[in-house]
């Protein structure tokens, strides 16, 4: 029973971290505070192919990622990216590239001031920069060349690397205590004290609050859920999030879907990847189509036009709406870089391919274009609405064929130049 009040609409709550700004060029791409959660790729080309490494930026970059990182590993690494980021600018492919460094960093950073300038941010592992009185020396020469070059740096800490002499001693202090703490929660105490110290130290060299990130990743979805609480609740820097080696396909998709949208619903997280294996064969683009598949979900971001497509069942035995659903559906994610700027708003549509008459026609309804396919026993005719009213009636061998082109003449007319430039008048 209703006690009159209504019922409250879901959404994501509001965190409100600090906003870096990473730039390149005339280019600058906010990230936290009230900015959009951006979304984050990492190449899987080897650095010293600057061609091969800027045509696989390119492609991430037009699948919807905002900021590339790449290893920078080598001097050849190092050597190469100035040339990555010119290529880029060559090919107008206006994207960050964040330089990932481990172990060698403080040099490559130091040695390779082309390599340093190109980058618009630096990612930098507490865990990796070295070993005992090393460690303050090198990760200081990290922070000086992010002075030097004006540059943000993230601070990524990945319990895979976790700095073993602090696990150590929060180990030993562990110990020392009444009730010990189970192991797992001495891990996520490193993992959270080696990105604030490492931050504070940061700030003390003189980088600004602003432009420091923090991430600690894990691979389980409740460990990472219970760090990223906890790191939300002791500092305002901007969180990139994500669970590192998520592994392959579904388990990969499912994991990382599932431990990014709990806490993306309560407000943390500023930028997001998705760590997923591709699977043999598989485009390296298809992290960010996950990663973009998130925020358009929750509602916090939307970058490609949406198909409703119901999931077929004994009314339905034809594979008929199936295929329709993925033409459209894959019509339509091809065309988007060219249309992000040729229709502006087009990423708002909604098209419903529906598989029989019992939620065909509504949920073609509530869509901008939808159809309903005839299902099994059903007359051979498929309703097309327009939103929300039945238009037409196709018929026959060429339904794909048409509705497509009823789906690209409505774009035209509803998001094309001409009608936008009439519609301001
Ligand atoms: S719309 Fe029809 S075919 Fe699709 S799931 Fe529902 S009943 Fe089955």
């Amino acid at each position: 029973m209703n006690n009159g009040i209504p019922i409250p609409a879901a959404q994501p709550l509001a965190r409100h971290s600090l906003q870096a700004q990473v730039k390149w060029g005339d280019h600058v791409l906010t990230v936290g505070g009230n900015a959009p959660v951006r979304v984050q790729s990492m190449t899987n080309t080897d650095t010293v192919d600057a061609i091969g490494t800027a045509i696989q930026i390119k492609e991430l970059a037009l699948a919807g990622s905002e900021m590339v990182r790449i290893t920078v590993n080598t001097p050849e690494a190092a050597a190469a990216v100035p040339h990555i980021r010119e290529q880029l600018d060559r090919m107008g492919i206006h994207v960050p590239l964040i330089g990932d460094f481990h172990f060698n960093g403080h040099r490559l950073l130091t040695d390779y001031p082309a390599c340093a300038e190109a980058l618009s941010k630096y990612r930098i592992n507490p865990g990796n920069v070295g070993k005992g009185d090393k460690k303050d020396r090198q990760f200081g020469q990290m922070i000086e060349a992010a002075l030097r070059w004006d540059k943000p740096v993230r601070i990524g800490v990945n319990w895979g690397s976790l700095d073993q002499e602090l696990l150590v001693h929060l180990m030993d202090e562990n110990s020392r205590r009444t009730t010990p703490w189970e192991a797992r929660q001495v891990m996520y105490e490193a993992l959270i004290s080696s990105a604030i110290s490492s931050a504070a130290r940061a700030q003390e060299m003189g980088m600004k609050a602003s432009q420091i990130l923090l991430s600690c990743k894990v691979s389980g979805v409740q460990d990472l859920v219970a760090v990223y609480r906890e790191l939300a609740r002791r500092c305002d820097y901007p969180l990139h999030l994500g669970l590192t080696e998520a592994g392959m396909g579904t388990k990969g998709t499912v994991a990382s879907t599932t431990a990014l949208s709990i806490l993306l619903q309560e407000g943390i997280g500023d930028t997001i990847r998705v760590s997923l294996t591709p699977q043999p064969g598989e485009s390296r683009t298809q992290e960010v189509v996950i990663a973009n598949e998130i925020l358009q979900a929750l509602g916090l971001r939307v970058f490609v036009p949406s198909v409703t497509a119901c999931p077929g069942c004994g009314r339905t035995t034809s594979s008929t709406f199936q295929e329709l659903a993925k033409q459209i559906d894959d019509f339509l994610r091809a065309q988007m870089p060219v249309w992000r700027s040729r229709y502006p708003g087009v990423e708002h549509l909604k098209v419903a391919v529906m598989g029989c008459i019992v939620n065909g026609p509504g949920e073609s309804k509530h869509a901008d274009i939808g159809i309903s396919l005839p299902g099994t026993g059903e007359a051979p005719a498929a309703p097309v609405f327009i939103d929300g009213e039945k238009k037409l009636t196709l018929r026959g061998d060429s339904i794909a064929t048409e509705f497509q082109t009823l789906v690209e003449n409505y774009i035209e007319n509803r998001f094309g130049t001409a009608k936008a430039i009439v519609e301001a008048d």
